[in-house]
């Protein structure tokens, strides 16, 4: 499997120092859950990692598998296998969500063995299913007038299809009803497998209900303060985040 290794990242945000040394290392194989009040910086890390350009990174480093991750392009990221399933996926007009897939799907194969067209429609069709898509969503411009959920479950279906080595999924649950919450963790969970690791970011324990990480991480003013098992996630769950703040001294 592949590892992502971020160490002592600090993130500005049009000057404003969002991230303040931030550790956190996924190896293939592994799910870990990120966790933390509203505005303490869960989706600047994501945002970061991809390589977004309005997030300036000051100090520390990202590596994929070693590479140097600040090094490279935004497509390149991806192309190496890195996949962000964002909190407010944008909206592409022109581009069907089936030509975007396939386009993708073919961005991370070499010019001369891409996908032929009548795989990429089973595949494409049988993970629609999977996920109980309607068939003809995937003729319509991506997330163009995609309900909240619709929105989700089309990010699954392009983490299915691309089958990257580390997805961090942002907020990949909010705003789901309890069905599509567990279409989607069942998606999730299918992909579990030594070569695939997963940062899931979620504000809610909920979801962890349904996909059981291994790894907690809880993020506060910029850092990760405290880390543990499924566990801590339940302890949340049913205490907030107030005794962590107490434990650790830290004041609003
Ligand atoms: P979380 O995902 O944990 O809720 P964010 O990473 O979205 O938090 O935000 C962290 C902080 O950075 C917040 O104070 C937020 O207001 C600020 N921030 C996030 N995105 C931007 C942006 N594009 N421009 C300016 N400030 C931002
Ligand atoms: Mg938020
Ligand atoms: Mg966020």
């Amino acid at each position: 499997g592949s590892t992502l290794e971020i160490k002592n990242l600090h993130v500005n945000i049009e000057g404003n120092e969002i991230l303040k040394g931030l550790n956190l290392t996924i190896n293939g194989g592994e799910f870990h859950a990120v966790m933390g009040p509203n505005g303490t910086g869960k989706s600047t890390l994501a945002s970061a990692v991809m390589g977004h350009p309005k997030f300036e990174i000051t100090e520390g480093s990202i590596h994929f598998d070693g590479k140097d991750v600040l090094e490279m392009e935004v497509d390149e990221r991806a192309r190496a296998g890195l996949f962000l399933g964002m909190q407010y996926p944008s909206e592409i007009s022109g581009v069907t969500t089936s030509d975007f897939l396939r386009s993708s799907i073919n961005a991370r194969r070499e010019e001369g063995d891409q996908i032929p067209l009548m795989k990429f429609i089973k595949e494409m069709d049988n993970t629609l299913d999977y996920l109980e898509i309607d068939k003809n969503m995937a003729q319509r411009y991506l997330n163009e007038g995609f309900s909240g959920g619709e929105k989700k479950r089309n990010e699954i279906l392009q983490l299915m299809l691309l089958k990257p080595e580390i997805a961090i999924l942002d907020e990949i649950d909010s705003g789901l009803d309890i069905d599509a919450l567990k279409v989607v963790s069942k998606g999730i969970n299918k992909l579990r497998d030594e070569n695939f690791g997963c940062l899931i970011i979620t504000h809610y324990q909920r979801l962890l209900n349904y996909i059981t990480p291994d790894h907690v991480h809880v993020i506060m003013q910029g850092r990760i303060v405290k880390s543990g098992g499924p566990e801590l996630a339940q302890r949340l769950e049913a205490e907030g985040y107030e005794w962590i703040k107490t434990e650790l001294g830290i004041e609003d």
